[in-house]
């Protein structure tokens, strides 16, 4: 099939890649030019586990083309997906302004019927909107559809392939049945492809993230009661997590959730109950813990380590989750921030969001080449992202590289009996440091 993807981000790739490496003839438009350049030549502006195999792959075989003309993209495509950023607006509501720019260059350029499908996470009823551009432009028959996309970072590739489910908003036969011949590789083991109609599709997505945000919240706060009552987080976790009721995901507490979407979905959403008079209050207070628990690094590290002026604080871990390079929102950015305010210095270390955390915070913080480099003459270390490589260090030239043994672990990923055996002053979220 003929298809062009507007908006080459991390979604945006991930499709364009993965449906040219099922056969699909797929040309990806960007109007970030020095984006397509670096596609061009195979260069991933992000990292994402598998990615780039298969964007050089289907390069070469001319089955994935990269432009900057969008409307060259969208002139003989059957299926159009709108890929682009839904930031949020000031008030925390989605801002459309690039999807529905995206509809209008789509709706002048297209030659032939033509299925004009949002990818971009949307409120409801933003397809209403995206079909009134498109009649007061196109010259060609056209349908709307609304496919939210649920890849986690760090695992779109994978997702992507092998996805739970690929829900689908249509409300014509023409969509259904292109929709249907596209995804049939991708739900062959027998995964649903559920169809529905284009409001609910795009409630599905904001209802989704939504659920898990509070989840994350409602483990932090359950964590924060166990710190305080002698619980144990991990064994509460796993208590509940085997009631098939409740499951055994997302339920990790952390140093709150970030990422690019999480934060502006939920906040789009309590917009969206506002304005239609049906408010999420469960979801205010999900923001309002998250916000405080992105505190509660610094908190825990200054309990353990005295006022922070003048000391060196190490940091595992910037991304805002292990296997990608994404730092929007990241918890760490916080951290540092108050780190910084409260004149201390970073060291800071991750595997692969280096260079996206110097883009941010250029020099006002050290980055170090290795974990133990960043823990040289560092007075604490804190980790804030699980990778993998931070798993099973070698403690004691971790604590010989320290000049104060203080460990702070926002995953829980240490044991905290092995941990004071190795001398550290450890604190984690939610477990008590039994002796
Ligand atoms: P991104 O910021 O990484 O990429 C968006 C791209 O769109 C950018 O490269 C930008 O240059 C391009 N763009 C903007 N306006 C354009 C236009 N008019 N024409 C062509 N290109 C244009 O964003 P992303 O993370 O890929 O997210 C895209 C959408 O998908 C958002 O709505 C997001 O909420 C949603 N989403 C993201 C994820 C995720 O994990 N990142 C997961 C599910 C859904």
């Amino acid at each position: 099939m003929k298809v062009a993807v507007i908006g080459t981000g991390y979604v945006g790739l991930v499709l364009g890649a993965c449906l040219a490496d099922t056969g699909n003839d797929v040309t990806c438009a960007d109007v970030d030019a020095g984006k397509i350049e670096r596609l061009r030549r195979n260069e991933l502006p992000i990292y994402e586990p598998g990615l780039d195999t298969i964007v050089e792959r289907n390069q070469s075989r001319e089955r994935l083309v990269f432009t900057t003309d969008v409307a060259a993209a969208a002139r003989d495509a059957q299926v159009v997906f709108i890929a682009v950023g839904t930031p949020p607006d000031e008030d925390g509501s989605a801002d459309l302004r690039y999807v529905l720019a995206a509809a209008e260059t789509i709706a002048k350029a297209a030659s032939r019927e033509v299925v004009v499908v949002t990818k971009s996470t949307v409120p409801v009823g933003t397809a209403h909107k995206v079909r009134a551009v498109l009649q007061a432009h196109a010259t060609v028959p056209f349908h709307v559809a609304s496919n939210p996309e649920f890849l986690k970072e760090g695992a779109a590739v994978e997702d992507f392939m092998r996805p739970d489910r690929v829900v689908v908003g249509v409300d014509s036969e023409h969509a259904r049945a292109v929709m249907e011949e596209l995804y049939a590789p991708y739900v062959r083991t027998g995964k649903p492809l559920i169809f529905m109609d284009i409001a609910s599709a795009e409630m599905t997505k904001y209802a989704a993230n939504a659920m898990l945000a509070t989840r994350i919240s409602f483990m932090n706060e359950i964590a924060a009661l166990c710190e305080r009552t002698g619980a144990d987080v991990d064994l509460v976790r796993r208590g509940i997590g085997s009631d098939p009721r409740i499951g055994a995901s997302f339920l990790f507490p952390g140093p709150g959730y970030g990422g690019s979407c999480f934060p502006k979905d939920v906040q789009a959403l309590v917009r969206t109950g506002h304005e239609h008079g049906a408010p999420l209050g469960i979801l205010d207070a999900v923001e309002e813990a998250n916000e405080r628990q992105k505190r509660c690094a610094f908190a825990k590290l200054e309990a353990l380590a005295g006022p922070i002026a003048g000391r060196r604080v190490a940091i595992w871990g910037l991304a805002f989750k292990p296997q990608t390079d994404d730092m929007r929102e990241a918890p760490a950015l916080t951290l540092i921030e108050q780190v910084l305010a409260a004149g201390g210095s970073v060291a800071a270390h991750d595997p692969e969001a280096m260079h996206e955390a110097r883009r941010r915070l250029g020099d006002r913080i050290t980055f170090a080449d290795s974990a133990y480099a960043a823990c040289e003459g560092a007075d604490a270390l804190v980790l804030m992202t699980e990778w993998n490589e931070y798993r099973s260090p070698d403690w004691p030239r971790v604590a010989a590289a320290l000049r104060t043994p203080v460990l702070v672990d926002m995953r829980n990923l240490y044991d905290p009996v092995r941990m004071r055996v190795h001398g550290f002053r450890y604190d984690s979220v939610g477990r008590p440091a039994r002796a």
